[in-house]
This record gives structure tokens, C-alpha cells and sequence, in this order.
């Protein structure tokens, strides 16, 4: 799928960095790239050919199924610059794969991975200059796969919108964080959303979220939804926790998201040595190795945030607090390493442009 161009006029592109901040003051998802790559798919036609079109031409109508029903499924992935000024992706093939894993579940046309990949690197090289100067942070890519009828009836989707926006981010730096475990609500079932990454998800954790923050917490931790004692994930980041010398992380069981930060931990931690164990958690039983004094961390990991450090859940029962240890920040460390090009990439994870 070649794309056709219309590129920016040089006189726009030498606007953009005087328009953001120093790059420590960029935060996160704030400063939009002025460039959305599009690409429109009819079950008839097939995919067109890709467009860059600035982003106020992006819109969505009023009746479409992404608005009404919710058909619209996202991606999030980080461009990093290199110490030679060069430009790479993070695991882009993979952000590719789920996006096509999560259109199968919502019936939503299926992407290639090459498309993905081209329409990423289209995205980066038309406005480069929103990818920040080597370990000062990395542009933000969103992309967003929905459906697009005027139409007001349920029915399965005959158009479709894949489009690729922007954002200039600031380093994640190594935040710490305090989750509240939510025995109310739920994100996701058995069988349901959980390991889309679709609008829905937010949806149903909204409110959870706000009860967090109302109680004094940064964001809710999820349990599974039918008995609230299984640890699932928080808001955007999929959890760690070293119990003595073992680093356990709750099994991808269709209720949670196959984060892809999730699997490079994993395999990066194997590779360091340290077993890493995937299978069901409960808060019971952090609470418990808490009180024994082997709980040494509990941490999120996620694109936009690296590696969140927790350091206390607070639940009904009372609070557990980890003691302290070093994999979140060694692992932190080893993912900018790796991402901004100062360590060697064994896995194969950058892909430049
Ligand atoms: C995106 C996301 C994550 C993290 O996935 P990464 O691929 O590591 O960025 C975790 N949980 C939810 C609900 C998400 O939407």
C-alpha cells in the first residue's frame, strides 16, 4: 500500500519546536503533532491508500458505530532519537499484532503489519521534530482503528478510519504511585473486553478510577470480577510483584491486557537470570507475604508510564506496603537502554526509520 503524499511545506515544519516547551516541561499527550496519517477502509473496497491531513481534518461523525457502540479499538507506542540523531520505533510489529488481534474481536477490518509499520514511520518522519533530543523523552504514537458508518442502527461496520496521531512526551522519569483495590467495580469478565485494547475498557474504569483518587489513591488496582480477591491490573499498566526471590505477574487469562512492556519485562528478567512466574495472584496473598516481610515490591508497567513503582495498596482489609527493592528500577533503567539506543538491542525491539 503505497501511500500518497501531500507533505507539509517547509515553512510549517520549522514552526513546530519553537512552539513546544523545553522538553522536560512537555508532560504527557499534550502537544499534538500538527500531521494525522489517515487511512479509510470499505468492506467493499478494501483499504485506500494512506493520507497525512492535518488534524483539526480529522473528524469523527456524529453517527458513527465508534461513537454510539463503541467499535474503536487503540494502540500506543513510543519513537525514541538516538545518540546520532536517528529515529526508532518501539516493538512496533507487536503493537501491529494486538491491533490485529483486538480487530478480530470487534469485527473490525484487519490491518497488516507492514501497513502499520509504514503508516508509523509516516507519521514520525512528517513531523520528526516532535520526537524530543536523545534521553529527552519520545513522541507518542496513538494510533486508532474504529468504525465509521453514518448510520444508526446495529449492524456490523461497513467503513472504517485508521488514523495515526502525535504527541512530543517528556521522559516518564520513575514516578511512584499508591492504588486503592477496587471490590465494587470491575474493568473486565471472563469472556468480556479485557484483553482488547479498546475505548471500552476505560469506560467501565472510569468511575473506579475516580473513587481512587476520592479515597487519597493515584488510580484503582482491578480485580477479577467475580470473586474481587484475584489481582488483575491498574488502569493502564500490567503488575509485577517479587515475593522473596520470585517475581510473579498475573497470567494473561482474556481479563487482563497483553501489555507489551509486560513481555519485554518478562523476557528481559529471564534473561537476567530471574525467574519470573505468570499465574493467578490474589491480594490475599500479598497481604500475607507483606506480614512476613517477603513482599520486597509490587510495580506497573506500561508504555506511556516505563515502570511505576507501588508503594502501597490500600483495600478494605487495611494496607499493604511492599518493603523495597531494585527490579523496578533495573528494569527501568534497562527498557530507556534499550529504547533510546545507549544499550545494545539483543531482542531486536527498535525498529528505525
Ligand atoms: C495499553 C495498556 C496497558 C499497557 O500495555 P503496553 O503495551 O505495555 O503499553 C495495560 N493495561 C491496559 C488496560 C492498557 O490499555
Amino acid at each position: 500500500m503505497k501511500p500518497s503524499l501531500c507533505y507539509p511545506d517547509m515553512g510549517e515544519l520549522q514552526r513546530w519546536p519553537s512552539e513546544l516547551p523545553a522538553p522536560e516541561a512537555l508532560g504527557f499527550g499534550q502537544y499534538l503533532g500538527p500531521w494525522v496519517v489517515r487511512c479509510e477502509h470499505t468492506r467493499l473496497g478494501g483499504w485506500r491508500r494512506p493520507q497525512l491531513i492535518r488534524r483539526a481534518e480529522a473528524d469523527v461523525t456524529a453517527a458513527s458505530a465508534a461513537v454510539q457502540y463503541g467499535l474503536s479499538l487503540f494502540e500506543g507506542l513510543k519513537a525514541h532519537r538516538m545518540k546520532d540523531g536517528s529515529l526508532a520505533l518501539f516493538r512496533p510489529k507487536a503493537h501491529a499484532r494486538r491491533l490485529r488481534r483486538g480487530s478480530n474481536r470487534l469485527l473490525l477490518p484487519e490491518l497488516s503489519e507492514e501497513s502499520f509499520l509504514e503508516m508509523c514511520r509516516l507519521a514520525v518522519t512528517a513531523q520528526a521534530d516532535y520526537v524530543p533530543a536523545h534521553g529527552c523523552g519520545s513522541m507518542y504514537l496513538r494510533p486508532i482503528l474504529y468504525a465509521a458508518d453514518d448510520f444508526h442502527g446495529l449492524r456490523e461496520s461497513q467503513r472504517h478510519v485508521f488514523e495515526i496521531s502525535v504527541s512530543a512526551c517528556q521522559s516518564p522519569g520513575f514516578r511512584h504511585k499508591r492504588l486503592w483495590a477496587e471490590t465494587q467495580y470491575s474493568r473486565a469478565c471472563p469472556g468480556g473486553l479485557g484483553a482488547t485494547k479498546t475505548a471500552a475498557n476505560y469506560a467501565s474504569s472510569a468511575l473506579g478510577m475516580r473513587q481512587a483518587q476520592q479515597r487519597g489513591y493515584d488510580d484503582a488496582l482491578w480485580l477479577d470480577a467475580v470473586e474481587h480477591r484475584w489481582i488483575g491490573e491498574a488502569g493502564a499498566m500490567n503488575l509485577f510483584a517479587v515475593i522473596g526471590n520470585e517475581v510473579i505477574t498475573p497470567s494473561l487469562d482474556g481479563t487482563i491486557l497483553p501489555g507489551i512492556t509486560r513481555d519485554s519485562a518478562i523476557r528481559w528478567m529471564l534473561d537476567q537470570g530471574q525467574p519470573v512466574i505468570e499465574r493467578a495472584l490474589s491480594l490475599q496473598e500479598l497481604a500475607q507475604a507483606c506480614c512476613r516481610g517477603e513482599l520486597r515490591e509490587v510495580f506497573g508497567v506500561g508504555t506511556a508510564a516505563r515502570v511505576v513503582p507501588i508503594d502501597e495498596i490500600g483495600w478494605q482489609g487495611g494496607s499493604i506496603f511492599p518493603s523495597g527493592g531494585d527490579m523496578a528500577e533495573r528494569w527501568s533503567a534497562a527498557l530507556s537502554g534499550i529504547q533510546e539506543g545507549r544499550d545494545p538491542d539483543p531482542y531486536g525491539w527498535r525498529a528505525s526509520i
